[in-house]
């Protein structure tokens, strides 16, 4: 006879937002034979933000395991750290890693998603607790889940539900980025980049580039570069608005930044970078920019709800993890219901275990950050909603 579990207590999953932490746990849910729909606010189908992504193990497991992908044929492999100083030269230390997109990834959880769950164009408007659920409020109809997940990202409008105390803060500096596609690098530049992951630490600021796959996971490969810089309240409002006066809060889109910001960024690539990673710049037509910002929560559940991704913790970039941690949500949620008796028992590990993780990333990330001199506990000004 079959052991009786908490997957036996749950038949339908409701799931807000369509985006990575949203699609690894339908998948996985949907492996466990529930019935999972996912309401994405967005129409079709997303850029691919050009971000690139480390590979960690939770995530190259969720493709190994969950969509039947071998990850080495989406990512690139990287063999050394290189070290850049100011003069432009540079030193090297083995470390083998791989490097992945956003789109990459994306896609293959798409690919092995069944269509019919996955719903775009739904903002979902409302969540309410049911004494054994919650209802789903999408365009007007009301669905009945007997597990909501909110997967709503950083800026989440249904955290509050769950912890009120979790709207993130801004870090007091910005990632700027950029994506170029190799062929449009000059043959020695890109030679001098290739199966490295770059640095180089300047005062109070960072830059790091790699190679990622091409778009939406195809061969052709690009270069991907992230620049901290420092900037106050103001400084973010003025570059995350765009060309045509209208502000972006926490994130400027490809395509959107404001000419005099754009020549700003050129500027102070050439007064303040060493010279291979001031070409990388110069050569990228769309830089893009995001704020950083610190998220934390004191809880993830509430009855029959759970936060997940950056709707939970939203951790800073140097950790490298936001797409692991989303990944290991869905994986330790997906054990948790297999492990336990009841859905109140394996939730209840499932927070506690997730809550643990969440918290020890996130004072990783800010210790990270201030040892860069990126940031300082007095430097986190108001938060972002
Ligand atoms: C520009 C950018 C660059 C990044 N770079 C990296 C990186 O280099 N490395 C890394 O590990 N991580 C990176 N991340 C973070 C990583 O992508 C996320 O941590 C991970 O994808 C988990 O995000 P999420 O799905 O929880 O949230 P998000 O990706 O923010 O997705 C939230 C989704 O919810 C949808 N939504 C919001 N409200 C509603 C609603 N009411 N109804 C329906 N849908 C709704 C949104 O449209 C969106 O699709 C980056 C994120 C951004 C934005």
């Amino acid at each position: 006879m079959l052991a009786v579990t908490g997957v036996a207590d749950i038949k339908t999953v409701g799931i807000v937002g369509g985006s990575l932490g949203g699609l690894f746990q339908a998948v996985a849910l949907a492996e466990l034979g529930l019935d999972v729909t996912v309401w994405e606010r967005s129409a079709g189908r997303p850029d691919d933000r050009g971000a690139g992504i480390v590979l960690q193990p939770g995530v190259a497991w969720f493709l190994s395991m969950f969509c039947g992908v071998d990850p080495d044929r989406i990512s690139v492999p990287v063999t050394h750290r290189q070290f850049f100083t100011r003069d432009g030269r540079s030193h090297h230390t083995l470390m083998r890693q791989r490097m992945i997109s956003w789109g990459a990834i994306y896609t293959s959880l798409r690919d092995r998603l069944d269509v019919a769950r996955y719903h775009d164009g739904q903002h979902v408007t409302a969540l309410t607790s049911r004494p054994d659920g919650v209802a789903v409020e999408v365009g007007g109809a009301v669905h009945s889940v007997d597990l909501a997940i909110v997967a709503d990202g950083s800026a989440s409008r249904h955290r509050g539900l769950v912890a009120p105390d979790g709207v993130p803060r801004y870090a007091g500096y910005v990632a700027y980025r950029g994506v170029i596609d190799e062929a449009e690098l000059p043959g020695e530049l890109s030679a001098s980049l290739r199966d490295r992951f770059s640095f180089y630490d300047g005062d109070q600021t960072q830059f790091l580039c790699y190679f990622i796959p091409g778009d939406f996971g195809t061969t052709r490969r690009r270069m991907n570069w992230v620049w901290y810089v420092r900037a106050d309240a103001a400084g973010l409002d003025r570059i995350t608005t765009n060309r045509d006066g209208i502000a972006h809060g926490p994130s400027l889109p490809p395509g959107l930044i404001a000419p005099q910001v754009h020549a700003e960024l050129l500027a102070r690539a050439r007064t303040s970078l060493p010279q291979p990673l001031r070409r990388l710049v110069e050569h990228t037509r769309e830089p893009f920019a995001q704020a950083i910002l610190d998220g934390r929560v004191s809880r993830m559940r509430k009855d029959r709800m759970l936060l997940t991704g950056d709707a939970a913790f939203v951790v800073r970039p140097h950790t490298a993890a936001s797409a692991e941690k989303a990944a290991t949500d869905a994986i330790a949620l997906f054990t948790a219901l297999q492990q336990f008796p009841s859905v109140d028992a394996a939730l209840q590990a499932w927070e506690k275990d997730r809550l643990a993780e969440g918290a020890a990333l996130y004072r990783h990330g800010v210790s990270l950050g201030h040892r860069l001199g990126l940031s300082a506990p007095a430097a986190m000004p108001d938060r972002i909603g």
